[in-house]
């Protein structure tokens, strides 16, 4: 329900294609997949841990905090996820202006056309609408360039404190865990005496296992989990065809969901029968 190019149904079964066991659903900034995502996954016999992705800051670099097994009706997470949608929207039209008034062949209406209804609207939207007119051919290309961070025509969003959406996390009965954390493009700058304030404020784990992590990344992220007593985890960050990765390229270990469920108490997993 954010930028997949699957709907819940058909990730379910995709999933269910690819002899996954267990999958979870983390859209950006909304919960809007759980339901149906639910119902296909009681259907299928797949075990489904429901969670979001919160786009956050820290310093001002753009990183995003997995929630596992939050209670969706938590009026301080559903403020911040509300307040993060709605930027997102003003944030696409700003640089959809900024890359027509340079002759990119690209409009507004082209973009909204590609966000499901009640989806949450980004970057890849964009990517998608020139995709639809003929302008490049995959998500890569435009953010290799229009859509990358150094690009002149990006506009940045509201995103939450990260220590205070790891709280937030942990008041809503969820399991707070960074996603890639040390992707060099994103947020390189987050230094171990941070990861240290941040497990002392709450943080569950780091998404140690996932394809924009190289050995050193995974290996500091070891080391921090040994130190501060964090889950590792691992993702695929599966998006359907909008990337390149590939369902269960990255898993999390058993025991690894056996703690998210038992530090949870915000959602109940689908648990399969
Ligand atoms: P936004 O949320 O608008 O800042 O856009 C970030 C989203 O774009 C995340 O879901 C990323 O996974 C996705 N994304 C980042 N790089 C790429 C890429 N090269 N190809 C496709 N999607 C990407």
């Amino acid at each position: 329900m954010s930028d997949g190019t699957q709907t819940p149904t058909e990730l379910v079964a995709a999933a269910v294609a690819a002899g996954i066991d267990v999958l979870a659903i983390t859209d950006h900034d909304t919960v809007g997949g759980w339901a149906e995502a639910e119902r296909a996954a009681r259907a299928a016999g797949l075990t489904l841990v429901k969670g979001v992705e919160i786009s956050c800051h820290y310093d001002y670099s753009s990183v995003h905090l997995l929630g596992y097994l939050i209670d969706p009706a938590d009026s301080a997470l559903a403020t911040e996820l509300g307040r993060a949608r709605e930027s997102r929207a003003t944030r696409l039209e700003r640089m959809v202006e900024r890359m027509t008034s340079d002759g990119i062949p690209i409009s507004y209406e082209q973009v909204l056309a590609q966000v499901r209804p009640g989806a949450t609207p980004g970057r890849p939207h964009i990517a998608d609408a020139l995709i639809e007119a003929g302008v490049i051919q995959h998500r890569d290309e435009a953010f290799a360039d229009w859509l990358s961070e150094r690009s002149p025509y990006y506009v940045g969003h509201y995103a939450v404190d990260l220590a205070r959406a790891v709280r937030i996390v942990r008041a809503a009965g969820g399991v707070p865990v960074i996603a890639h954390p040390f992707t060099r493009t994103r947020c390189a700058g987050i230094p171990d005496s941070f990861i240290e304030q941040l497990a002392a404020a709450g943080l569950g784990g780091l998404e140690a296992y996932h394809r924009d992590h190289g050995p050193a990344e995974v290996a500091r992220a070891e080391r921090l989990a040994a130190e501060y007593d964090l889950l590792l985890t691992g993702s695929s960050d599966y998006h359907g065809d909008g990337k390149r990765n590939r369902l269960a390229e990255n898993t999390t270990r058993r025991e690894v969901l056996d703690a998210i469920i038992e530090q949870s108490s915000g959602a109940t997993p689908v648990v399969r029968p």
